[in-house]
């Protein structure tokens, strides 16, 4: 017997998908629904509208169906059409590494600007190092290193999987000659008596006793990213020692900090003798970057 054929248009697969996320409190279940429709066909969103009347082959319906099925489960968009952009530009992601974030942005401005401060004409290719501690898919360093084409950057991760998809995105923004990345335990994994002149990280803070409670979005990445221990903080003191031994002068420690955690990173920051040069808002006005100048 041969399958029974489904009969769907472009806009008839998109009302029944915008209201199956709906029913299932998916926010923007309409722009989610043309998101995924148009990922699966590999067409972008102005064709969805410019053909709406298109008949879709049954297995193109099945395909889409399954892509929003699990969008309805609470798995991220990014997961399911394996990339994100980030400082204009597109990274792949998969469930070993957390999304890159919109407030994330703010960390890598800030370095930018720094470096235009210190360096404000290039300087020699792969003079300026950059040590990014967690680096995931590597968004930060290799935005960092898209943007200035004089730095040479580290990333480094616990991850395997991450390390492997971070040389991914460097091989496609076609940045691999200024990139190591490395996989360890941050200060492990570094040759000994290397030194940089930046060193940033967006590190996982969320507090352990916080993790069941997150929204089922965010459970579906990797707990090895989020869990900061139990105050959040045990990443922060890592890095706080390890800057304080290779960070050059002048140079700056950048890090993203959980809502209310700016306190204890400033203290953090004093017991490690650095100084505090900026805190930056995310755009929900939260503290979110901490910059501090190597101890003088
Ligand atoms: N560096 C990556 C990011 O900022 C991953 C961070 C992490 O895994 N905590 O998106």
């Amino acid at each position: 017997m041969t399958p029974k054929r489904i009969k769907l248009s472009i806009k008839e697969a998109l009302l029944e998908a915008t209201s199956f996320l709906r029913l299932r409190d998916v926010d923007h279940p309409r722009g989610e629904a043309e998101f995924i429709l148009a990922f699966s066909l590999k067409q972008d969103r102005i064709y969805l509208y410019s053909n709406s009347e298109r008949m879709l082959s049954t297995s193109q319906v099945e395909n889409f169906r399954n892509l929003v099925q699990r969008r309805a489960k609470g798995e991220p968009l990014a997961y399911i059409t394996g990339k994100k952009e980030f400082m204009g530009l597109t990274f792949q992601v998969n469930e070993n590494v957390l999304i890159p974030r919109p407030e994330t942005e703010h960390l890598v401005e800030a370095v930018l600007e720094w470096l235009d401060f210190y360096y404000p004409k290039s300087a020699t290719e792969g003079e300026i190092r950059i040590l990014d501690l967690g680096t995931g898919c590597g968004n930060i360093a290799l935005s960092l290193a898209y943007y200035r084409k004089d730095v040479y950057i580290i990333g480094v991760d616990i991850e395997s999987e991450a390390i492997r998809l971070a040389w991914k995105n460097a091989s496609s923004l076609e940045i691999e000659k200024r990139a190591k990345f490395m996989h360890g335990d941050y200060a492990d994994a570094l040759p000994t008596g290397s030194n940089f002149q930046v060193i940033v990280s967006n590190p996982p803070y969320i507090q352990r006793g916080e993790l069941p409670f997150l929204p089922p979005e965010i459970r579906h990445e990797p707990l090895r990213a989020l869990d900061g221990g139990p105050d959040g903080l045990r990443d922060y003191k890592t890095i706080m020692q390890l800057a304080h031994s290779r960070l050059l002068k002048p140079g700056l420690l950048a890090l993203e900090v959980g809502e209310g955690q700016g306190r204890a990173i400033l203290e953090l920051g004093d017991r490690w003798g650095f100084i505090s040069v900026g805190i930056k808002k995310d755009y929900a006005e939260h503290q979110r970057v901490f910059l501090f100048s190597s101890p003088t």
